[in-house]
């Protein structure tokens, strides 16, 4: 069973940490678009940094794992 007040984990796309979900910031596919969903709630596939990592987006390689997890085809 689940403690009370279990805090959901997700886990960074790009270096595998597993922190709290308020923690990590969320990409998500709109329309064909890839936005930043601030609230966490935009439906659709979606994508997890951890800040560290969101700073490094403008790495290639975090675009290619980017683009991996969303499933967005280039
Ligand atoms: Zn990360």
């Amino acid at each position: 069973m689940p403690k009370k007040g279990h805090i959901p984990e997700r886990t960074c796309i790009v270096c595998r940490k597993k922190l709290p979900k308020k923690e990590l910031l969320r990409l998500c596919v709109k329309g064909n678009q890839i936005i930043l969903d601030r609230s966490q709630k935009e439906g659709g596939r979606g994508a997890y940094f951890c800040v560290e990592c969101f700073s490094k987006i403008k790495n290639l390689k975090v675009w290619r794992k980017l683009f991996r997890a969303l499933r967005v085809k280039k």
